[in-house]
């Protein structure tokens, strides 16, 4: 079905280590550097891994990161070892990691840069003040995948500052100033959240034991952002919901063949969520629809290489090539 609504991607594939992540974490690395950090520490479902590595060698500070043990995608994991990172796999999923790396952060001098750290949302706020510049107003929709909850928050407060709008999900460091203390825009948007359906506790209401997804990055039971993403909801009139794994693959896949844009599965989610919820017309007619697609394809080749053509075998002859085309263009 054909619907007239403008929709645009925001690709977060294309910051220094491939996913939003970086946006928050340069700024929690230079906080924690300016209070004396030697040693930071983080719970992963990848992205938040391979950027504190890279962030901590540049920074020349320490950096351990917890992931589950094999549920993290290759590209992740080579990210977090070749930055020289001290990998610790752990025997349970990202909720138990999250809940020892709080709970070793107060035995040990640690600094944490997961979202919990304000100054990771406070960086990632600025993804809404490239949209707002790109389109020069708030679209009508802005539709992100939900794991920790963080960046749905951080979203949320960077259009409220520009709107010059209050926010319940808005903890902001005393001392860091808002980007302008003017309204530049207007409205804000309304904000949809998307979960994977094996991982989907804000959309159930209740904290998910064994979370289950392809798209590992938000394979999470129970966000730590939680109350400040349904702030975002609230105050936005949006809303939670979910799309299963094939809805995911088949988005992911779409968009890559479609628009050559090679976005990893977890960030699909937030583009599968609005096809879905424009086809139900939860989305009317005539809207402009932001999607952030959160992290680059090339991060879970494993999971790119399982769903695509496989290679044709041919001998090294140009009638066996021109064979393959002559079939193609048939
Ligand atoms: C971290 C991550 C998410 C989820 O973001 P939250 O802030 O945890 O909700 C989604 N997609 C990708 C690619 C990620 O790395």
């Amino acid at each position: 079905m054909r619907k007239d609504v403008r929709l645009y991607a925001k690709f977060e594939g294309l910051n220094p280590t491939g996913s939003f992540k970086d946006r928050g974490m340069t700024v929690a690395v230079t906080k924690a550097v300016e209070a004396g950090a030697r040693a930071i520490i983080c719970a992963s479902t990848g992205n938040t891994s391979a950027s504190a590595a890279a962030y901590a060698a540049r920074a020349g500070i320490a950096c351990f990161v917890l992931i589950p043990e094999g549920k993290i995608a290759l590209g992740k994991l080579s990210q977090a070892t070749m930055h020289g990172s001290t990998v610790i796999q752990i025997r349970g999923n990202f909720d138990d990691g999250m809940r020892l790396v709080q709970e070793v952060s107060r035995r040990l001098p640690l600094n944490v840069v997961n979202s919990i750290n304000p100054y990771r949302l406070q960086g990632q706020k600025t993804v809404a003040f490239e949209v707002i510049e790109a389109l020069g107003e708030a679209p009508d929709y802005h539709a992100l995948p939900v794991g920790n909850a963080g960046n749905i928050t951080a979203h949320w407060i960077g259009y409220s500052e520009s709107a010059g709008a209050d926010t319940l999900a808005l903890k902001r460091p005393a001392e860091m100033p808002a980007y302008r203390t003017h309204k530049i825009v207007d409205r804000r948007p309304i904000m949809l959240g998307y979960q994977a359906s094996g991982a989907a506790p804000i959309v159930r209401g209740r904290p998910v034991e064994n979370p289950e997804t392809v798209a590992t990055a938000i394979r999470i039971g129970n966000p730590v952002s939680w109350q400040q993403a349904i702030a975002a909801g609230r105050e936005s009139g949006g809303w939670f919901a979910e799309c299963s794994d094939e809805e995911i693959l088949r988005v992911q896949k779409l968009l890559a063949q479609t628009e050559g844009i090679f976005c990893e599965p977890a960030s699909a989610a937030g583009l599968a969520g609005v096809l879905k919820d424009l086809e139900l017309g939860r989305i009317g007619e005539g809207s402009t629809i932001v999607c952030t697609l959160t992290g680059h394809g090339l991060k879970d080749p494993d999971t790119a290489i399982a769903q695509g053509a496989k290679p044709l075998t041919v001998d090294a002859e140009l009638r066996a090539i021109e064979g393959v085309i002559r079939d193609y263009l048939k």
